[in-house]
């Protein structure tokens, strides 16, 4: 990557920074810092140069996404969102059509929007009930997805649903790209923003519920994963990997901004006459912080720049899993440690710790909650496959998948 991109970011990070408590406390979505993003070319910097993007590394825009994590956790996810996940599966599996259509929307500031998540298929998302049935040249979307990231204002959706052809024969699970610009207020016939959640954190993002009726969406915006649609899923979540990585980092920044703020006032708050920083029950908090916070960057970094097997341009599943895993509860543990360090004035709106502590809450629930990614990780160790329905494992021992 240019290290200029690197460069931008962090001459970025204290404007966003200054605007953080803004979005948090008017829980609005940041879209001046949006438009400084796409200006900067931030927004799809990991799209292929010929799309428009400058062809950056997943390594190349974790770095980004630390340095402005320490400043807005908001933005940073914005980043990732515009970099890694849904767009990174478009750009991979998508036609050509599917880029050219996809990339300058992405370019021009969007943070596309992918819908996984149902109010009964949540860990267990393939139990998903969506449905996308075919008829004539279009599918007919019919389903609920709740906790959808940047829903009002994203205009791209990646849906994920049971697919099925004209004679009602359900084929596997498949995305489909729907475009549906909430901000101009016409929505598709079909596609309805039935609320927001009042989120603990991470205020100014909506977290929506989405309900689709009979929305329809052309044969052409179906993304077809390498392995066809029955297996399809697999491959959709290896591109999820790399939002994994994402969202690890985004915790990885949060943790890191408040650590160095702590540090900083070690320095400059006195206590029994001397600086805090001269405790050693301080400077062993601090030695601990920094070496969980060393640990999850090599993990992270390492996750960015490994590749899944047979040939994939995805990092690898457990490497990934491992990182977020890490990563998110080192950053809840490093932010309380900070806060405390301030004492009361943590506690308060006067310093961002309490905001940084609320946000960096989220990130062992969403994308693979720290239960689930620790089953990934054991079964990657252990060789096995880990489903986790009642009977689903017992059909698959460690013999079945040696026969492979
Ligand atoms: P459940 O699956 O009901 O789990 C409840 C608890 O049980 C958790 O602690 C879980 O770890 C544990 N558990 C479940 N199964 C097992 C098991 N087999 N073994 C051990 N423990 C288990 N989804 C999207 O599709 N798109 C988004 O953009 C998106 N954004 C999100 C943003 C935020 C801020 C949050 C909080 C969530 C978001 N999600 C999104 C949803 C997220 O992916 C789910 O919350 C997550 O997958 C967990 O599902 P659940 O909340 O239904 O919890």
């Amino acid at each position: 990557m240019n290290n200029s991109i690197l460069e931008t970011a962090k001459e970025l990070a204290p404007i966003f920074a200054d605007r953080a408590a803004h979005w948090d406390k008017t829980r609005t979505y940041c879209w001046s810092n949006v438009q400084d993003l796409a200006q900067a070319g931030l927004m799809g910097m990991s799209l292929p140069v010929a799309y428009g993007g400058k062809g950056a590394s997943f390594f190349d825009v974790a770095l980004v996404v630390e340095e402005i994590a320490k400043a807005c956790t908001l933005t940073a996810r914005v980043v990732v969102e515009a970099n890694m996940g849904g767009i990174a599966a478009v750009m991979a599996y998508g036609t050509d059509a599917q880029k050219a259509f996809c990339a300058p929307i992405v370019l021009a500031g969007d943070k596309p929007a992918i819908c996984i998540t149902e109010p009964g298929a949540g860990s267990a998302a393939t139990q998903m009930k969506t449905t996308a049935k075919k008829r004539g040249g279009v599918y007919l979307l019919n389903g609920a997805k709740h906790w959808i990231t940047g829903g009002g204002v994203s205009k791209l959706h990646l849906v994920f649903a049971r697919v099925f052809d004209e004679t009602d024969t359900e084929l596997g699970i498949g995305a489909f790209i729907v475009y549906a610009d909430p901000m101009s207020g016409k929505l598709p016939a079909g596609f309805k923003i039935l609320g927001r959640e009042h989120t603990m954190g991470l205020c100014g993002m909506p977290e929506a519920e989405l309900q689709f009726t009979n929305l329809e969406v052309g044969a052409e915006w179906l993304l077809m994963p390498p392995s066809g649609l029955a297996r399809g899923f697999a491959d959709l979540m290896n591109a999820y990997n790399s939002q994994r990585i994402g969202a690890g980092t985004i915790a990885l920044g949060v943790a890191t901004g408040a650590f160095e703020r702590a540090c900083d006032y070690l320095h400059h708050r006195e206590q029994f006459g001397r600086p805090l920083a001269e405790f050693q029950g301080l400077q062993w908090m601090v030695a601990d912080m920094d070496t969980q916070i060393h640990a999850a960057r090599l993990m992270l970094h390492e996750a960015a720049k490994s590749r899944g097997p047979n040939g994939s341009i995805f990092p690898d599943m457990a490497k990934a899993a491992r990182a977020k895993l890490f990563a998110s509860e080192m950053a809840i543990k490093v932010v309380n440690a900070a806060l405390q360090m301030f004492g009361a004035r943590g506690y308060s709106d006067r310093e961002p710790l309490e905001r940084m502590y609320r946000d960096v809450r989220m990130f062992t629930i969403g994308g693979g909650t720290a239960q689930i990614l620790r089953t990934q990780v054991a079964g990657a160790v252990l060789g096995m496959k880990t489903p986790q329905t009642r009977h689903g494992y017992v059909a698959a021992t460690p013999r079945d998948i040696a026969a492979e």
